[in-house]
């Protein structure tokens, strides 16, 4: 069964996550670490994890992924906004501990200017220092459109951040449906060249999740505006296409379209019929 589900608000914890999910026909959500903005993130209750696991077992809920917040910069030209990142992304990997297995996804960040090689190392040197061997959650960096001097539009500079990971096991990546269109890989007419693109450059076994949404923009935009499904310059044809391909067979699939719950069902609904 095609593991696919779509980003819920955390705020009433995991076990109303869970239900939440059950209840829409999704197998699989995403969700904020804390605030989106970055702010100080609840403590866990061990109790409601509790009862979040043994719902999600019952269930067939399969891996969640955490989202950290957008607003970080681990590549920052500040030194205390590139400690703020760390900080937050470490405190994050220690509260998913609590559900083992799961992804921990994040924005590689902007270089503002410092060039994408300065980028690309001062990611690489966060990565190093939150990164615990025996961790038990793999950290994904997440396919960027290249908005501003985002890094991570190319697979080429994911690539090599993930070279310079001293615990390659616990990094992968996630990609965005309208992310990666955006970027300029045209996944609506040449899904099967952008996936052989990825298994050259970077290996389609480091690719973990998948964020599926349609986008306001035509390819190459750079512009990073997310639309629903089937109503923007993907297509539901393209997404199903990405949803069903056997290479992404397994893969945890969220969508981060703007909808509710009833929306994100409606989705769920149509991406899981194969035409
Ligand atoms: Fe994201
Ligand atoms: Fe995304
Ligand atoms: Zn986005």
């Amino acid at each position: 069964m095609i593991k696919i589900g779509c980003h819920l608000s955390s705020s009433k914890g995991f076990l109303h996550m869970g239900k939440e999910a059950a209840s829409i026909g999704a197998n699989t959500f995403q969700f904020f670490t804390r605030n989106p903005r970055g702010s100080k993130a609840k403590a866990i209750d061990p109790e409601d994890v509790k009862a979040y696991l043994e719902f999600a077992k019952g269930q067939g809920i399969g891996e969640i992924v955490a989202h950290a917040p957008y607003t970080l910069n681990p590549c920052s030209a500040k030194e205390k906004t590139r400690e703020f990142a760390l900080q937050t992304m470490r405190d994050d990997l220690e509260r998913m501990e609590y559900l083992p297995g799961n992804y921990y996804n994040f924005h590689p960040g902007s270089h503002v200017g410092q060039g994408i090689e300065k980028g690309i190392s001062l990611i690489a040197q966060t990565l190093n220092e939150i990164l615990t061997p025996g961790q038990r959650t793999t950290v994904l960096l997440e396919t960027m459109a290249g908005k501003g001097s985002e890094v991570g539009s190319r697979f080429e500079e994911l690539e090599r951040i993930l070279e310079l990971v001293e615990c390659p096991e616990l990094v992968g990546v996630c990609l965005d449906t309208c992310h990666v269109y955006d970027a300029g890989y045209d996944i609506a007419g040449d899904l099967e060249g952008v996936l052989n693109t990825f298994d050259r450059v970077i290996g389609l076994e480091k690719l973990k999740a998948v964020h599926v949404n349609d986008t306001k923009n035509p390819m190459g935009s750079h512009k990073d505006r997310h639309e629903k499904i089937g109503e923007g310059f993907l297509g539901l044809e393209a997404l199903r296409r990405t949803v069903h391909h056997p290479k992404l067979c397994g893969l945890p699939f969220c969508l981060e379209t703007p909808n509710e719950l009833a929306g994100y069902e409606a989705e769920i609904r149509l991406l899981r019929q194969k035409a």
